[in-house]
């Protein structure tokens, strides 16, 4: 079987002064982590039209949700808080198109922190716009200097597709967010938890195939533990189910 494609999103950078160059970007540890699983990606431009997000998707095997900027809080129904960041509504209208293109075509979607906001919001779920503002706790989620290091542990729920995936119910990762789900949509469930109770991962019950987590599994292979590439793998399989289903 030829190997398969999945889409990656990615942001864009607009130029501000001439002599200067728009850019769609994306982190290359993304890249990596699914080349490694055998899987190519595809870099998603972060402006397609609804029927655009149909076309991506009716030729990949799976989608990846990649991080970034924060959501328009007018998504979930929200006043921006002062410390969400200025949010990018052409990529935010891309991936809820994304997620709503691969619901209907049961692709499988592999969500990393803004992805685990994005399914949940697009799902009818809402968000804390930020962590240490208004849920203040122990624990720093939002530690932009250390990304390769592990910051807090994550406790998984016994029985669910990450817990399949991981192999084990506590693990350790690194953490980047400052933002986190509030109220999680009536399609998900929370499967894993930091200690201070935010949600660190969600996943669809149904027969969709859907795993996002809170932290970046992307940015800790140079230092992997098992359930780093696990991930990966787990997402790789299920493209592989999706794609030999469709054959
Ligand atoms: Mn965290």
């Amino acid at each position: 079987m030829p190997k398969l494609l999945v889409a990656l999103t990615a942001s864009s950078k607009t130029a501000t002064s001439p002599g200067k160059y728009s850019r769609v970007r994306v982190n290359e540890a993304y890249v990596r982590a699914l080349q490694s699983v055998g899987l190519v990606p595809i870099v998603i431009p972060p402006s397609l039209s609804p029927d655009d997000a149909r076309a991506v998707i009716a030729r990949v095997s799976g989608v990846v949700l990649s991080g970034g900027e924060d959501l328009d809080p007018a998504l979930y129904g929200a006043a921006r808080h002062p410390a969400t960041q200025k949010s990018k509504a052409a990529r935010d209208a891309t991936e809820v198109s994304l997620v709503e293109a691969a619901r209907d075509a049961r692709c499988p979607l592999l969500g990393i922190c803004r992805g685990l906001q994005l399914l949940n919001v697009a799902l009818g779920g809402t968000l804390v716009q930020d962590l240490g503002m208004l849920r203040p706790s122990e624990i720093a989620h939002a530690l932009e200097s250390s990304r390769m290091h592990r910051v807090h542990g994550v406790t998984v729920l016994s029985g669910s597709r990450l817990a399949a995936a991981t192999g084990d119910l506590v693990i350790e990762v690194n953490s980047f967010h400052h933002q986190g789900v509030d109220q999680l949509a009536p399609s998900l469930r929370a499967t894993a938890y930091a200690p201070d109770g935010v949600v660190e991962a969600v996943e669809t019950t149904d027969d969709w195939w859907t795993l996002a987590v809170q932290w970046h599994p992307e940015e800790l292979q140079q230092d992997a533990k098992p359930w780093d590439r696990a991930l990966f793998q787990a997402f790789a399989q299920a493209c592989e189910a999706a794609a030999a289903a469709h054959i």
